[in-house]
């Protein structure tokens, strides 16, 4: 008998190995990991490179308290990543994983804007659905009500505004209009909140999780940007999902080309090899924040040298395989591929995503975009069926009653065209035996 409990109904089974795309279990059954675990795995398993990195971290030190020392990795990291983030976001907080990040951001954002006089201002504006993490800072600006109902008692109440699904209200998500209608929701929302009171507004530049890699309306990111700077809020970009490559850009954001005050990197950018996240910061953000007396924050395990030395290797593992490029034209081709799927299965609503956030979505119809019923669930039997035939891929059910199924493929950004292939056939094998 297991003592863990995780959140899998039935055990799943021990894993042996993994290398590349595949893992494989105990008893030697070979899975392609088709959701890099949950969109984390970008490189793939096993990379010697970042494994040598490791090791030769581990030689040296595997911990050293970040208020006792700084380490070559972690200066070596945020070196790296300030060299890719937008003008002026050139601070860097190390933390282990993505709630810690938001949670870092959120509590950034509130000794900043204490600094500007601006102590009225408290409000994190976020949008449904949405996931920003576990911790109940980053569950409250969360729009997910099965992930926050048991704790809505305990946390703080945040004010959000629907996240645009054109395709759902029969728009066109080519025109600005469209982008336009959205974001000025944001617009509303402060003046019903009363603009001295919204500190900032969170947003992933393109859905993870909790839309299924949904993509902006043309214009929404842009639109976001003005209305902030319009009413002093502050802008957080949640890239724990888009950050590190997986859209075909470093930066989710640079498809839109908008940068926002503060960054929320996790995920792909350890990349499984490490927990690692971050926070990228304006530097005069953190300068009035450290002249008032210091960031009153922190997590023990931050700037862990040993995470720092894996995210190092991991960046340049990226940069050396070109894999940001790769994952822009992997992700074209395997859109392709879900399309082709769709021609045959009409349950198949929508294909969507971004490089190599992709994703399809099962709907009744088609034409009406209305749900598959919620006894049918699809969302945990298709991932069954598939895992069962060797391949991992990630579902949600978000949108309740007016909601559809959607499924992450979300291969290792080291992906081949033979490798999208071989998941397909699988997916297609699975649809059929799931429709039978
Ligand atoms: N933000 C986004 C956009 C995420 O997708 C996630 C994880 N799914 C988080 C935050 C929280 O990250 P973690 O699970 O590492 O705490």
């Amino acid at each position: 008998m297991s003592h863990l409990f995780y959140q899998t109904k039935s055990p799943r089974p021990v894993l042996h190995r993994a290398e590349g795309i595949y893992m494989y279990a105990e008893d030697g059954k070979r899975y392609i990991d088709g959701s890099s675990g949950a969109m984390v795995s970008n490189i793939g398993h096993s990379n010697p490179a970042v494994l040598d990195a490791m090791r030769a971290q581990m030689e040296k030190s595997t911990f050293g308290y970040r208020l006792h020392f700084q380490t070559e990795a972690s200066e070596e990291l945020a070196e790296k990543i300030v060299a890719r983030a937008p003008e002026g976001l050139d601070k860097v907080f190390f933390v282990s994983g993505g709630s810690e990040a938001v949670e870092s951001c959120l509590k950034l954002a509130r000794q900043y804007v204490l600094t500007q006089g601006e102590g009225t201002r408290y409000k994190v504006i976020s949008r449904y659905p949405s996931y920003h993490g576990c911790t109940l800072g980053a569950l409250a600006i969360t729009g997910m009500s099965t992930m926050t109902a048991p704790f809505d008692p305990m946390m703080a109440r945040m004010p959000k505004i629907p996240a645009p699904r054109a395709y759902l209200d029969g728009l066109d998500a080519d025109d600005p209009a469209t982008g336009l209608h959205y974001a000025n929701m944001l617009e509303q929302k402060i003046l019903d909140e009363g603009p001295d009171t919204v500190m900032a507004f969170i947003v992933e530049p393109v859905g993870g999780a909790s839309t299924g890699a949904l993509v902006p309306p043309a214009g929404y990111m842009q639109r976001i940007r003005e209305i902030c700077d319009a009413y002093g809020v502050l802008l957080i970009h949640d890239e724990v999902m888009t950050g590190g490559g997986r859209t075909g850009t470093f930066f989710g954001a640079e498809h839109w080309r908008t940068a926002p005050d503060l960054i929320c990197l996790s995920k792909g950018f350890g990349a499984g090899y490490a927990p690692l996240g971050a926070m990228i910061a304006r530097g005069d953000m953190v300068e009035a924040v450290m002249e008032a007396g210091g960031f009153v924050h922190g997590f023990t395990y931050a700037g862990n040298p040993l995470a720092c030395a894996a995210g190092s290797a991991v960046l340049d593992v990226i940069d050396k395989g070109g894999l940001v490029a790769h994952s822009a034209r992997m992700g074209d081709k395997l859109a392709e591929r879900l399309r082709g799927l769709m021609q045959r299965y009409p349950l198949i609503g929508d294909v969507r995503g971004k490089g190599l956030l992709t994703a399809f979505e099962l709907m009744a119809d088609r034409a009406t975009k209305e749900p598959l019923p919620k006894s049918l669930n699809a969302h945990s039997r298709l991932v069954d069926i598939a895992y069962d035939n060797g391949l991992i891929i990630y579902s949600r059910r978000t949108r309740g009653g007016t909601s559809g199924d959607h499924f992450l493929v979300c291969p290792p950004m080291i992906v081949t065209e033979e490798q999208l292939d071989e998941m397909t056939d699988i997916l297609d094998r699975s649809l059929a035996q799931f429709m039978a």
